[in-house]
């Protein structure tokens, strides 16, 4: 059984007080589904939230991470950094992280061996502008970003990895790709995958969907059978919005 997991990445929003009053929140809420949860506050709030959520089953991991296991990278976070405050779990290759601070396949191929390295599980993010989309490029550019940033690894790496295929057109825009766009892109990136390791690797992969998935769309797009979840930006920010999603499975 795929696992099915629900990631709430909080970017650059909530200082402290407000990740306390957020984290409290989250947790008087009852959760009906059996997916994963996971938030991922910013790097100055993640041994807080650590704390504060280390009884329940609320996974707090990162919103990014730097290849380099230390050194001279001003402003920089090293894996082995992350660890050491309870994070076991990484977002990579978030397309702000791509268009805003130029991080290419080739970075991300590093960023991913490191993690790897250090034991740590990925979540690694990837898909098309709008652009490629209207020119029916979407699935070119899907595979080859897959391919250029995690097809160097073996197969048993891909035990701790997550897919999550965001379409950048659908990202904070209020745009969503409908079920069926969702449905027939996570289908291409399992046959993509049975294609290089076989249906095993293929099949076992949990591949999230994210873009402006809310309360009201979750349930439609969860239901398809190549969705294993989302990855939630907006609505992770409010507790009720980000635990119906959670229970929408
Ligand atoms: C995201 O940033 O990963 C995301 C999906 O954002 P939103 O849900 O706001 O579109």
């Amino acid at each position: 059984m795929r696992k099915q997991i629900v990631a709430g990445n909080w970017k650059m929003n909530n200082d402290l007080s407000q990740t306390e009053s957020l984290i409290s929140e989250l947790t008087n809420k009852k959760q009906t589904s059996n997916a994963e949860v996971m938030i991922a506050p910013t790097f100055t709030n993640l041994y807080k939230a650590f704390e504060a959520l280390r009884e329940t089953s609320i996974e707090v991991i990162a919103q990014n991470m730097h290849f380099a296991e230390n050194g001279a990278y001003t402003g920089e976070i090293s894996a082995s950094m992350l660890k050491s405050v309870g994070v076991n779990t990484v977002i990579l290759g978030h397309s702000e992280r791509r268009e805003y601070f130029n991080e290419t396949d080739e970075l991300l191929a590093k960023k991913v061996d490191a993690a790897l390295e250090n034991q740590m599980r990925i979540i690694f993010c990837f898909g098309e502008v709008l652009a490629d989309r209207k020119s029916g490029n979407q699935e070119k550019v899907v595979e080859s970003q897959i391919k250029n940033a995690l097809f160097h690894l073996d197969a048993a790496a891909f035990k701790n990895i997550v897919l999550a295929y965001e379409p950048v057109w659908a990202i904070g825009t209020g745009e969503t790709a409908s079920p069926e766009q969702a449905q027939d892109m996570h289908a291409f990136i399992r046959k993509t995958l049975a294609n290089k390791y076989g249906k095993d690797v293929a099949n076992n992969m949990s591949i999230l969907y994210g873009g402006s998935v809310k309360p009201n769309n979750a349930k439609e797009i969860f239901s398809k059978p190549d969705v294993d979840g989302g990855l939630i930006g907006g609505a992770a920010l409010n507790a009720d919005d980000f635990f119906a999603i959670v229970n929408a499975f």
